[in-house]
């Protein structure tokens, strides 16, 4: 009978584990980075203030929720993550560093010009560490336009960032198109793309299939990357999937579809994917054709206070608080393992004239996960679909705006605030969110509750099938 109960037991962690996708525990060698993004640095801050899109009230030594960063709060958040974590691997830095200032205003002088002093701060603050850098749509002159040829950004940029790419043909890569790939000091492959290529203000290529070629070369380097074994971490600015609950899709369709291809194609070999652009907090599973968790994306917060507000319908998007996060790794098989995420409170750190960076969530202890793969995230967005997963869902709304208080939608309980939040955690095609927040709100409207997601009720039932095998085969 016993030994009977002993397999029965291992043959239930078996299935289970197949179930759930873990693994079996390894020892990690465990490094951290830096992730800093959408700094939207305003030169005008001390006057004109051209970002300032609100009446700014009091005084704002650091800025204001309706400003982009000035230099003070800049420079800040260098002093910040250099005195919070001064030994880290390598620092990500997913651009946008020109404010939201109209074109009349900016040149493509100025913008390199800012771009420099930025990139002097890395090397004030972290002399000797390396910085993976990206560009942003705001860093282009004019704004958003990306071209799919060398220009004096690319050119400049590549020659200011060679230092950190520390290779001859990775460079002249970089001034045809903006992206690159490295190893890192530990092994690791590193990919910087230019999503800005594809981003839906962008009207200087859309009508090309693949702008400077980056998509054959993506698939090449992917296809390099798992012919040698390596594991692949990627950065860009521009992310995939859909914006919510505002239903913002940043990329053009066909690019899109083509862009997330090769992603699933290479689930295998990508190990994450950290995003700038949104400004709100949040993350996102890629998942292979049938189903499965394949790549975790992680969307950093900005700097920038900044709110949104648009000039046409008078949407106001809500405030959030400055931030920089601390990401751990493991070195050797690139896994994320863990997001702390720094902020800084403006309100009080005008008030007090000093800022204060402090922990907003560790990402571990906030979701209950033992890491931050896709297999954990995929656990956590099942769980956020069920009734008891609600408290994880609350923290992860209220993360998007990096725990600053919410004047818009404060608890996120309407149909179509939770069907967008919800449905654009893992699905990242376009058609497929649409369908699901329509499924959504029809269940919704019809049982009240939170519906709960037709891969769980797949996933729950299968359980309880091989519960019965085992039953029907006198194992248990
Ligand atoms: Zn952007
Ligand atoms: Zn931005």
């Amino acid at each position: 009978m016993m030994p009977l109960i002993g397999s029965a037991v291992r043959w239930a962690v078996v299935w289970y584990c197949m179930l759930e996708g873990c693994f079996m525990a390894s020892i990690t060698n465990s490094g951290w980075f830096w992730h800093i993004s959408d700094i939207h640095y305003d030169f005008s801050f001390d006057g004109g203030r051209l970002s300032c899109n609100g009446k700014v009230e009091g005084s704002a030594p650091y800025s204001n929720y309706w400003c982009d960063s000035n230099w003070r709060l800049t420079v800040d958040s260098f002093a910040a993550m250099a005195r919070l974590e001064p030994n880290v691997d390598f620092l990500i830095w997913t651009g946008d560093n020109v404010a939201h200032i109209e074109d009349e205003h900016l040149s493509m002088e100025l913008n390199i010009h800012i771009l420099t002093n930025i990139t002097s701060l890395f090397g004030q603050y972290f002399p000797t560490t390396t910085v993976y850098a990206a560009l942003g749509n705001h860093d282009y002159f004019p704004t958003h336009q990306f071209p799919s040829s060398s220009n004096v950004m690319y050119n400049t940029m590549g020659d200011l960032w060679a230092g950190w790419i520390n290779d001859t043909e990775q460079v002249e890569n970089f001034k045809r198109g903006a992206f690159y790939t490295v190893k890192t000091a530990h092994g690791l492959r590193l990919v910087a793309l230019n999503t800005n290529l594809y981003y839906t203000r962008n009207k200087k290529v859309r009508n090309e299939t693949d702008p400077a070629g980056q998509l054959a070369w993506l698939r090449k380097t992917l296809q390099a990357a798992d012919t040698a074994g390596e594991k692949v971490l990627m950065i860009s600015h521009v992310g995939v999937g859909v914006f919510t609950p505002d239903d913002v899709k940043w990329m053009y369709t066909g690019f899109h579809k083509r862009f997330v291809s090769i992603l699933r194609e290479y689930g295998h070999v990508i190990t994450g994917i950290h995003f700038g652009h949104q400004h709100e907090d949040s993350f996102k599973v890629l998942k292979t054709t049938d189903g499965k968790p394949a790549i975790p994306m992680l969307f950093a917060p900005s700097l920038t206070p900044w709110r949104f507000v648009s000039a046409t319908s008078g949407f106001i998007a809500p405030e959030h608080n400055p931030a920089i996060r601390l990401v751990e790794y493991d070195r050797s098989t690139g896994r994320q393992l863990n997001i702390v995420q720094f902020y800084t409170n403006l309100t009080s750190t005008n008030l007090n004239n000093r800022s204060d960076w402090t922990r907003a969530y560790d990402f571990k202890k906030a979701f209950d996960v033992r890491d931050v793969t896709a297999s954990s995230l995929h656990e956590l967005v099942q769980r956020m679909w069920r009734p008891e997963g609600a408290k994880y869902f609350d923290r992860h709304y209220k993360f998007t705006t990096v725990i600053a208080d919410r004047d818009d939608d404060p608890t996120c309980n309407t149909s179509s605030c939770k069907s967008a939040i919800l449905c654009g955690l893992d699905n990242i095609d376009y058609d497929r969110y649409d369908s699901c927040v329509v499924e959504y709100k029809k269940r919704f409207q019809t049982s009240g509750s939170t519906p709960v997601q037709l891969s769980e009720v797949y996933r729950l039932a299968y359980g309880f099938l091989l519960l019965l095998v085992a039953y029907t085969s006198n194992c248990i």
